[in-house]
């Protein structure tokens, strides 16, 4: 994209709702969003983005601005359920949201300005719709939501609200979720949990594989190598490494950030694959699979040649339910639901957002210490969520019950419960 003619202003565009709010988590997916938003050059009529807000039920809808040239509205609407499932499941006080900007990132690179005049309009936009609250996501991060927040703030005339948006940066009141490994964490304590329910799942000598050695795939190995488990396999966009006998997590994570990252692995290997074979190593024998890259990464061509016990995901939608229940049933691998187990980023983003509005909860978090704070609350959120889940899908008379049916069931409920319970 060579150049780029931003509009005046964005206008809102709201969309008439199809089918009923209520029952809105049939496993069918046939629920609509409370709101659909399109944003458009009010001159030419041109479509720049799309706000979804799934549900408000238990609060404002919280999820992030996704920047892709092809995003369209149902990604949007179907990321927004997903931050619904997510913060109803984990008990926070807030529903489920999502939008997107129809531009290629990579057109910023070389026009920054042009960007902060984008997010500007995004930011008067947004303004007007109080039900919906931003967060980074693809193609944007903690700057843009502090640019928001900011605008918001000026608007309002108060800097102590949620409507500014969550994940802003640490040295502006931010929680640094990424630094504090806080997805990861909620993963990390998933494995633990099944290791002390079932027995089947050790982490101890476990052999893992990380899909995505990122943000959350780098703590993840971290985490779990510290608790006795081998690293046997990690991938980025650019190499698949396997090494049976277990791999330098130090140098991983000394090279991960690396323009090459980690293709300047020196540790030894047994295989190495370039970017055309990466997704071999979601086949490479394995306990522990955790994709923490890309989306339908698991999927019907390689579920029959999965060759792992467990599947934490990290990522947001990794597979699909037909592949989930091939797999328990037919490969006995065990997946455990996106929205119960990588909450602990959307866990810092209801924090920070409590600490910007309510300034005595702010000072009080500050003597206890945010991080540990928000370690403890990951954690007893994720046992009690991995256990319940657990034991509901074990006792069923139904045999062919899969971990993702007993986690909706779950969210549904904690989203109808009259107490509307928060554990923040
Ligand atoms: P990140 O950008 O830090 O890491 C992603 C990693 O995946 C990078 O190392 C990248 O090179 C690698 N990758 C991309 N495509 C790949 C491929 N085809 N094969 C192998 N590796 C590939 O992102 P992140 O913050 O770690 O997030 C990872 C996933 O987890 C995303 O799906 C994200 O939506 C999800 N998630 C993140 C958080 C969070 O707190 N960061 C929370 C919930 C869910």
């Amino acid at each position: 994209m060579k150049t780029l003619t931003l509009p005046s202003a964005l206008d809102i565009e709201i969309l008439p709702p199809k089918g009923s709010i209520s029952n809105r988590f049939s496993s069918t997916d046939e629920n609509q969003p409370e709101q659909k938003i399109r944003l458009k050059d009010p001159e030419t009529g041109q479509v720049w983005g799309f706000v979804v807000v799934d549900n408000t039920v238990r609060g404002p809808g919280l999820g992030g601005i996704r920047m892709a040239q092809d995003v369209t509205l149902l990604e949007v609407s179907r990321l927004a359920r997903a931050m619904t499932l997510k913060n109803s499941a984990a008990c926070l006080p807030l529903g489920g949201g999502k939008s997107g900007l129809a531009v290629d990132p990579r057109f910023f690179h070389e026009h920054p300005s042009l960007k902060e005049e984008l997010i500007s309009l995004f930011a008067e936009a947004l303004y007007k719709i109080d039900t919906y609250i931003s967060a980074p996501d693809m193609g944007t991060n903690e700057i843009d939501v502090q640019q928001i927040y900011e605008k918001i703030s000026e608007k309002l005339g108060t800097r102590h609200h949620r409507r500014g948006g969550a994940g802003r940066p640490p040295e502006k009141g931010g929680i640094p979720i990424d630094d504090w490994g806080l997805t990861a964490h909620g993963l990390f304590i998933a494995a633990k949990t099944m290791e002390n329910l079932a027995g089947g799942f050790p982490v101890k000598n476990a052999r893992v594989v990380i899909q995505g050695y990122g943000n959350v795939g780098s703590w993840t190995a971290t985490k779990l190598q510290q608790a006795g488990a081998v690293i046997v396999g990690a991938s980025d966009i650019h190499s698949a490494l396997w090494n049976p006998s277990g791999l330098y997590v130090d140098e991983l994570n000394r090279i991960r950030k690396n323009p090459l990252g980690l293709q300047e692995y020196t540790g030894p290997l047994d295989k190495r694959f370039g970017p055309e074979k990466l997704d071999w190593l979601l086949e490479a024998p394995c306990e522990i699979l955790v994709p923490a890259a890309r989306p339908d990464c698991i999927n019907a061509k390689n579920a029959d040649r999965l060759d792992c016990k467990m599947i934490l995901q990290g990522a947001n939608t990794p597979s699909n339910k037909m592949t989930e229940y091939y797999l328990q049933n037919r490969r006995g691998i065990l997946s455990l639901s996106d929205f119960i187990v990588n909450v602990g980023g959307v866990i810092g983003c209801a924090l920070e957002l409590k600490m910007t509005a309510d300034r005595e909860f702010k000072a009080d978090t500050l003597i206890k210490g945010p991080k540990n704070y928000l370690e403890e609350l990951i954690e007893n959120t994720v046992s009690k969520n991995v256990s319940e889940v657990h034991n509901r899908m074990t006792t069923q008379k139904q045999k062919n019950i899969i971990f993702r049916d007993e986690a909706l069931k779950l969210a549904e409920e904690r989203l109808n419960s009259e107490s509307n319970k928060e554990w923040l």
